[in-house]
């Protein structure tokens, strides 16, 4: 792996071989994490606009040269990545916007943004010839692993709140992963799974602490690029838990721009719920992200629920050093979102997916976008994921079912009070 040049801490600066330290920067408890830093001129010489025009390979491995992985690394047999971007005109037009796509992530294989930094786990994990992988989840971080790991026949254990969605559970237990529901919070769940890994020596994929997530997530914004003819968009909405795929988004383009492959830094806007938004907070009010005290971090959108964000250091820099923004919406704001895009452009949410689409109507309302911006909206999760949630969704926007007897009578009497 010459064309990674070292892990830097981004507390501290040190950097490390990547042999010298497996995830975090020993000197900051569990917190110190690392960003990946390559040698561009070497990647440029094994990959290029060019070569991928004619690669064949539409999964995140055509990027294998920019992720943190052996060129002759086996990789999961899932197809994971190049997921649509559509153009949505309709959306559009009502936000007085002129151009929006929706990039949709729900179609991924455990149908979340996800399996994106999994599979990188997975590998990772059986370069290291690790017996056991694990993770805390919020419950998708889970299931991805869960279904990648069962695409290769590899054991690992699962740490969820009990309180995740039972979708997500199921997922879990149908892929065959050793499931720990956790009489607690995601954070409570994170602290248990960090104490497991080091106690029994499994591999460790936690969010902001294992630094090749970011590297798996960073994928979502080559693709992006790569399907708008490497014309980078003007301004991407993403929702905001951890942390983690904002920073990832930040660091694809950083690669792209170091590259020479895209010319402009899309503005990049964070997205979370008014219960947990922690980030929000932190960006607006100007605040220290590593001495801020922890939120509540209650919401309806689960998978952004995070009193603390791990990967709060990439997250904050993904706003600022992109002339970016954080907004927060309000639980109804993220409910009201799931039937709107999925009428607007077919794309069923889960709240946390339609949690960047309610970012965006709101940004528009408020001008933080302009007309004539390009922009991408992000959505991480399918909407089958949380059924109690997208019922309450469509309750809220009183469409209902008729009740109908099985003839054409009654159902001429019923259409006639539509
Ligand atoms: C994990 C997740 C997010 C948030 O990602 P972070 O890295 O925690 O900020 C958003 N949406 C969905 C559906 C997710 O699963
Ligand atoms: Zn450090």
């Amino acid at each position: 792996m010459d064309h990674i040049k070292h892990l830097k801490c981004l507390i501290c600066g040190k950097e490390y071989a990547t042999d010298e330290i497996e995830y975090i920067c020993p000197d900051h408890g569990n917190e110190g994490i690392v960003d990946v830093r390559y040698d561009y001129n070497l990647i440029k010489m094994r990959i290029s606009k060019e070569s991928l025009a004619k690669n064949k390979d539409y999964t995140i491995w055509r990027y294998k040269p920019l992720l943190p992985i052996a060129a002759d690394a086996a990789v999961p047999p899932l197809s994971i990545g190049w997921t649509p971007l559509y153009d949505a005109p309709r959306l559009a037009e009502k936000l007085g916007l002129k151009q929006v796509w929706v990039k949709d992530d729900g179609r991924l294989p455990t149908a979340s943004f996800k399996d994106r930094a999994s599979a990188i786990a997975v590998v990772k994990a059986q370069e290291k010839g690790a017996e056991i992988i694990t993770t805390a989840s919020t419950g998708n971080a889970a299931a991805a692993l869960s279904g990648i790991c069962a695409s290769v026949e590899q054991p690992n254990v699962i740490f969820v709140p009990e309180a995740a969605p039972p979708a997500k559970i199921a997922q879990l237990l149908v892929y065959g992963s050793t499931v720990m529901l956790v009489k607690g919070t995601y954070d409570d769940a994170f602290e248990l799974c960090l104490e497991a890994a080091a106690e029994y020596g499994w591999y460790n994929r936690n969010t902001a602490y294992n630094p090749y997530m970011t590297e798996g997530k960073k994928t979502a914004v080559y693709e992006i690029c790569e399907q708008l003819d490497w014309n980078a968009p003007g301004v991407i909405f993403v929702s905001v838990g951890d942390g983690c795929i904002i920073g990832g988004l930040h660091k694809g383009l950083k690669d792209l721009m170091a590259l020479g492959w895209i010319d402009q830094m899309p503005r990049i806007i964070g997205v979370q719920a008014e219960g947990s938004a922690f980030m929000y907070e932190a960006w607006r009010d100007g605040e220290d992200v590593l001495t801020k005290a922890p939120v509540s971090g209650i919401t309806v959108a689960d998978s952004i629920s995070a009193g603390l964000p791990r990967d709060r250091i990439k997250a904050l820099a993904a706003v600022t050093e992109t002339n970016g923004a954080y907004i927060s919406v309000s639980d109804d704001e993220i409910l009201e979102a799931i039937p709107a895009l999925a009428r607007g452009v077919g794309v069923f949410a889960e709240p946390a997916g339609a949690t960047a689409y309610a970012g965006l109507i709101k940004a528009a309302a408020e001008g933080l976008v302009s007309s004539d911006d390009r922009i991408v909206v992000l959505n991480t999760g399918n909407g089958l994921k949380d059924i109690k949630s997208a019922m309450k969704s469509v309750e809220m926007a009183g469409t209902k079912a008729s009740r109908v007897e099985p003839n054409l009578a009654d159902l001429k009497r019923v259409m006639a009070k539509l």
